[in-house]
């Protein structure tokens, strides 16, 4: 019975019941004048969540893809450039994306495993010495890799090459599971959207926007018009809405920052690191290998992991589903068919990462790999218990 069982991909994460109620709602007229006093608290605790007490939380109809596009377009205009790192597919589709902006994008290619090399972005950022570079941009977590990156040591490299250029990161897996500080780190465009930590589904894009970013809408010539963060942060300002909002997500959005906010976030953070240092645990248990290729690298919201060489990650992710009807993250990209992903994000305790763990051993053990049935569970659970 499909349904029954969490899933363990990356995004969409399980949607709590608590947020499937507050999506159920009934009509309601977003002109009535009680909109207002719904808006503003939401994206004030927005806010929160993204660490900021300067910038503006814009949220769009839309996905992560949709705030990648809303962020470039409200920002910078065709033939701008912008340095990019790609480790990983998002990174690899943000830098499409960039591309069919007509953007100039130079990119960074750093082997799929690793994170944003803070020192290549500052070598590129000192050469730049007309700063033509107009946008620096990271993934903070990228999910087809479980790699996580030091967004503060690249804006260190830009701060030491005293560049101007405006830092857009990309965290839409982590924000609201791992540390994200969008002032402290001069985060200029941080992109999320509803459907990964948020514990919703899918159909949000929530941007956070420096008063540096918004500012540059002004001269900004990238068409837009369904993503202009001016209209749309106007609207809100008085009460309104550009266009028909998605009003069960954003009633889910509410009853999702209360959860958040009640658990603390240092406690979301604390949570999310333990659940997947069991994970990790038992990755090593089995004698198997992460694709993050060192431990300051590891992401606590996915574990992208390698199949040993003969195996391949496609059967073992469609044979955990058809026997045991549970869902693990496929290998995307270069990772296709090599490794398979445990999500192990929003909404997720250490029982259900152990039922997890459980069910992939069971399926690498179906399929004849090389490791111990119980081993990987008796791992998160030594973890676990300490
Ligand atoms: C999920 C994800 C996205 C956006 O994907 P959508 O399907 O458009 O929401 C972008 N970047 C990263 C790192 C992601 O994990």
């Amino acid at each position: 019975m499909t349904g029954q069982n969490p899933v363990f991909i990356p995004g969409p994460t399980n949607i709590p019941e608590r947020l499937r109620r507050a999506m159920n709602i009934p009509t309601s007229d977003h002109r009535a004048p009680d909109f207002v006093n719904f808006m503003q608290p939401l994206l004030d605790d927005l806010k929160k969540v993204f660490n900021t007490r300067t910038g503006t939380v814009i949220t769009f109809p839309g996905s992560g893809t949709g705030g990648w596009e809303a962020s470039v377009t409200n920002t910078l205009s065709p033939g701008d450039k912008v340095l990019i790192a790609r480790f990983g597919m998002f990174s690899h589709k943000w830098i499409d994306l960039c591309q069919r902006h007509n953007l100039d994008v130079e990119v960074i290619e750093c082997e799929w495993g690793t994170g944003a090399p803070a020192e290549r972005y500052a070598e590129k950022l000192k050469a730049d010495t007309n700063h033509e570079i107009k946008a620096v941009l990271v993934t903070h977590n990228e999910t087809a890799t479980g790699v996580k990156s030091d967004i503060a040591a690249v804006r260190q490299a830009m701060d030491a090459a005293s560049h101007p250029a405006m830092l857009y990161v990309d965290c839409v897996s982590s924000l609201g599971s791992m540390d994200f500080r969008m002032d402290e780190w001069g985060v200029d465009l941080a992109v999320s959207g509803s459907q990964k930590g948020f514990m919703l589904s899918t159909g949000l894009a929530i941007v956070g926007v420096s008063e540096k970013a918004m500012a540059a809408c002004e001269t900004a010539k990238c068409p837009r018009c369904y993503f202009d963060f001016r209209i749309m942060s106007n609207a809100t300002a008085t009460g309104g809405y550009p266009y028909t909002p998605v009003l069960p997500l954003m009633s889910g959005l509410r009853e999702s920052l209360d959860m958040l906010l009640e658990e603390g976030l240092e406690n979301v953070f604390a949570r999310h690191f333990r659940i997947a240092e069991g994970v990790r645990q038992a990755v090593k248990a089995w004698g198997l290998k992460l694709c993050a290729v060192t431990p300051d690298l590891y992401s606590h919201t996915v574990s992208a992991i390698y199949v040993p060489d003969g195996f391949d990650s496609d059967s073992l992710t469609n044979h955990a589903f058809d026997k045991y009807q549970i869902s693990f993250g496929v290998g995307l990209g270069e990772m296709a068919g090599k490794a398979f992903r445990i999500g192990h994000l929003g909404s997720m305790t250490v029982t259900m990462a152990l039922s997890g763990i459980a069910t992939i051993e069971m399926a690498m053990k179906d399929l004849g790999y090389p490791i111990e049935l119980g081993s990987g569970v008796a791992a998160a659970q030594a973890y676990y218990r300490g």
